[in-house]
């Protein structure tokens, strides 16, 4: 069987009708009008008018730095809005399931559960590769999505394009790829291969290398059918004009975003160098990401212990098959040099 959105869109999504507003009814708007619909306070400030729901200017200027269309995007409120959407648009609660590969990204789980959608949960093979025979095996009639997170969190490897390809290919419902860290990774993304694939949604996000966590501002990335229905149940004015007036700003000034990843990537080298001094430090995962997974003694006690030196890392040492891990985000020079000191204290 084809991969067909009809069947996969839950019915009263199908069914409903999107709001509008009368900008929207109107198409056409120019500033010199006179704008009575929206009872908004008539007084300039900068932002006593909505903004634009569509983030026009936003989205051509992403869909510049791609190479996509701008009907292939869809912006959200950080990508876990995006997440979000994508279940609410597509998975019937209390019926369908979704596929999630720990040790992964938490929010897959928690919006499903808000949601009432079953989670199915497809362990990671030792490598952190996706187990592709399994979770084709586990797809049921009620599947509806698969995530993957390449590069992964809080692994940090990329999965490898064939074991995505099999699934995308291999399977008839929704494939996200969320891409959070693609930026610093050393293959490109799969928006490139969006043309090719119906069911393929990436999604990405201005949280990571983009630097800009603070305005919230996901993106996906996927066919116009399915973007057309996430635009359709969006909360009409799900970025707000100071989001979208930064991401703008950030986006034009394109360079400094890649200067930064590459000083990030040159800081990640030589953190891992200096942490394979360190005398509890057992494993360094490889990173195709702003962070390195470090395996270590004891992490709780490690954990503890940097926390009283006034340096807060992620202990992941509570999922699967990160016993004993520490995530630790490369921060700047300083802030490296902190926490390498820190640790050659506690050895
Ligand atoms: N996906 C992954 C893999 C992440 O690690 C994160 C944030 N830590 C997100 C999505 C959410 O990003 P945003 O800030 O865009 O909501």
């Amino acid at each position: 069987m084809k991969f067909n959105l009809k069947n996969i869109i839950r019915e009263n999504v199908a069914n409903m009708k999107a709001y509008s507003s009368a900008r929207d009814e109107f198409q056409g708007a120019t500033d010199d009008m006179v704008f009575l619909d929206a009872n908004e306070n008539p007084f300039e400030n900068g932002v006593n008018r909505y903004p634009d729901p569509m983030q026009k200017t936003v989205k051509s200027e992403l869909a510049k730095i791609k190479g996509v269309a701008q009907e292939n995007i869809l912006l959200g409120n950080g990508s876990d809005e995006v997440i979000d959407l994508i279940l609410r648009a597509f998975c019937e609660p209390k019926q369908d399931n979704i596929i999630t590969l720990p040790p992964s990204y938490g929010m897959y789980d928690v919006s499903a559960n808000l949601n009432n959608i079953t989670i199915k949960e497809v362990p990671l093979k030792e490598n952190f590769q996706p187990n592709v025979s399994k979770i084709l095996e586990t797809v049921d009639e009620n599947t509806k999505v698969i995530f993957l997170c390449s590069p992964n969190n809080p692994s940090g490897n990329l999965f490898d394009y064939a074991n995505v390809k099999a699934i995308v290919e291999g399977f008839n419902g929704l494939v996200v790829v969320d891409e959070a860290y693609i930026d610093f990774a050393s293959e490109p993304s799969w928006v490139t291969r969006l043309s090719k694939h119906p069911n393929l949604i990436v999604s990405q996000t201005m949280s990571k290398a983009y630097g800009m966590a603070g305005i919230r501002l996901g993106v996906c990335y996927a066919s116009k059918e399915i973007i057309s229905v996430l635009n359709k149940i969006k909360p009409p004015y799900n970025i707000n004009e100071l989001t979208q007036q930064k991401a703008l700003e950030r986006l034009l000034a394109y360079e400094d975003v890649q200067e930064e990843i590459e000083a990030v990537l040159v800081e990640r080298d030589n953190l891992e160098i200096a942490l394979k001094e360190v005398s509890f430090v057992e494993k360094i995962y490889p990173s195709d990401a702003n962070f390195l997974l470090v395996k270590v003694d004891d992490a709780t006690k490690r954990y503890n212990q940097l926390i009283e030196k006034g340096i807060v890392v992620r202990n992941r040492t509570t999922q699967l098959l990160c016993e004993n891990t520490l995530r630790f985000t490369v921060g700047t020079i300083k802030e490296n040099i902190a926490l390498m000191k820190a640790l050659k204290e506690l050895e």
